[in-house]
């Protein structure tokens, strides 16, 4: 497997890195364990928290550079990619702010003596994640379980090696102990040695169902625990009392932004049948306006894709969905004037339940647009998917938005407004979506020792 940034604006090989050696691997682990075993019996939290503070800092005043980093590597926009970074620092402040209470032991209630679960740290993780978001994807796992005192060790897309390598050495400036968190190129079959490892503990996996079902697998068979955050089907329901200004200011950011790249974009629209023709316009109104082009050019605000294989894999999709009946309302013709990985935004109607396209994720700037009669039929049509990432509710009575909101099978569900993630937001899905929680108290309890000490009413 070859680690390269390919830019996906020229399709210029920019940097390739050599893969990791077996010995390497092996040299980090024992690293890492070692370190963690410090951290464990020694504490060292006071420490730790000044490493986080310090990333912070360096993010923060480095936030341009990083991002032009991850937009070599992937393509996003130089102002959102800034955003991410911006978003990471904020990781930081809150973990520090957080974490003594987190890891404060809980008294546990009992009539038969005294009882207390101590919060402690479990060993060094496997962090297997993906290109989309390539700093905020790291930072999600990395820093609750560096606070905790479990280290890491990275195996990241293969598509954004600069931008995970400009992380772990973000990290290291930080003053991290080496073996916090090194960024290894590694082969699957070098992930799957790390996990069957006995100094390894768990495995967290951002990514897709094919990619979260191997290493699931490979985590089940050797007994380790596994967080899955995978893709999503994310549907957006337009209620009966919605504010559609609102609606028209939100919903085409949330289907574009990171060029549509996004688990939570909202992907499938829900519209009843007398605001369809009103929605389908607002959208294609939208859609008609971005500006393809240069990522780098603050004026540009459509991205190409991460890269070919991706603009190919959307194309066949769209290709099967109007195979299979779906019709093309706006969109889906070549972008012949620039190089780079363009895809022009689609918008598809007509997608019957039985095209193979219904229950498929489309990662890019395709948005899906659905009718229904009522809200009942909304809510069915929104349920019915594998996935169960998040999902968006539009209406102006906020008891009405809640009532649908809790009819939906999913993670999260955000009111009036797009996805959002806040370092304070539990973060994951249910069904193919995956299992496990990122950020908030729930993210650092993944990888968390809940250790019972009890003693007995004589
Ligand atoms: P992917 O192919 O599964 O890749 C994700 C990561 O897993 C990459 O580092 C990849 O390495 C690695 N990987 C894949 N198969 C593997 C295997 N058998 N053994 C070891 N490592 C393996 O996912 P993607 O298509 O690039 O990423 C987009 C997907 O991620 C979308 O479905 C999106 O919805 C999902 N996602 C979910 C969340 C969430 O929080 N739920 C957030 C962001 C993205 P290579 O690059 O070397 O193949």
């Amino acid at each position: 497997m070859a680690y390269q940034t390919i830019n996906p604006y020229t399709n210029k090989v920019e940097k390739t890195f050599e893969n990791t050696s077996d010995e390497q691997l092996e040299k980090t682990i024992a690293t890492a364990h070692e370190l963690y075993k410090d951290w464990r019996f020694n504490d060292k939290l006071e420490e730790r928290k000044n490493v986080i503070l310090n990333l912070a800092k360096n993010l923060r005043e480095h936030k341009t550079e990083y991002a032009a980093i991850m937009t070599k590597d992937m393509g996003k926009l130089i102002g959102e990619a800034e955003g991410e970074v911006e978003l990471c620092a904020s990781f930081c402040d809150y973990y520090v702010a957080h974490v003594d209470q987190f890891l404060q032991p809980e008294v546990i209630a009992t009539t038969s003596g005294r009882a207390k679960v101590l919060k402690q740290s479990l060993g060094v993780l496997v962090a297997v994640e993906p290109w989309n978001f390539p700093f905020y994807q790291i930072a999600r796992v990395f820093i609750p379980n560096f606070l905790l005192g479990n280290p890491m060790i990275l195996k990241d897309a293969s598509n954004c090696p600069a931008s995970a390598q400009a992380f772990a050495d973000a990290v290291k400036e930080a003053g991290a102990p080496e073996g916090s968190l090194t960024n290894l190129f590694l082969s699957y079959d070098q992930v799957n040695a790390a996990i069957a490892d006995k100094r390894i503990v768990g495995v967290c996996l951002t990514g897709s169902e094919r990619g979260g079902a191997t290493v699931a697998k490979e985590a089940g068979a050797n007994l380790k625990k596994s967080t899955m955050e995978l893709g999503g089907n994310d549907a957006f329901i337009i209620l009966d009392d919605a504010d559609w200004d609102l609606v028209e200011k939100v919903a085409p950011a949330a289907r574009l932004y990171n060029a549509g790249q996004v688990c939570t974009s909202s992907k499938r629209f829900i519209v009843l049948s007398k605001d369809y023709d009103r929605f389908l316009k607002i959208l294609q109104d939208a859609f008609s306006k971005v500006k393809m082009g240069d990522p780098l050019d603050r004026t540009t605000t459509l991205a190409p894709l991460s890269s070919k294989k991706a603009k190919e894999k959307l194309q066949s999709q769209v290709d099967l969905a109007v195979e299979n009946g779906a019709k093309v309302y706006y969109g889906n013709q070549p972008v012949d004037d620039l190089d780079g990985q363009f895809f022009m935004p689609t918008i598809l109607t007509d997608i019957a339940p039985d095209n193979p396209i219904f229950d498929t994720e489309m990662f890019g700037p395709v948005a899906s647009v659905y009718k229904v009669d009522t809200e009942e039929e909304a809510i069915a049509l929104a349920n019915n998917s594998s996935y169960g990432l998040g999902n968006t509710i539009f209406s102006s009575d906020r008891d009405h938005a809640e009532r649908v909101a809790a009819q939906i099978e999913t993670g999260m569900t955000w009111i009036n407004s797009g996805y959002a993630s806040l370092p304070e937001l539990p973060f994951g899905g249910v069904k193919n979506s995956g299992y496990g929680r990122e950020l908030s108290s729930y993210g650092i309890e993944e990888f968390m020792g809940k250790h019972l000490i009890y003693e007995v009413r004589q």
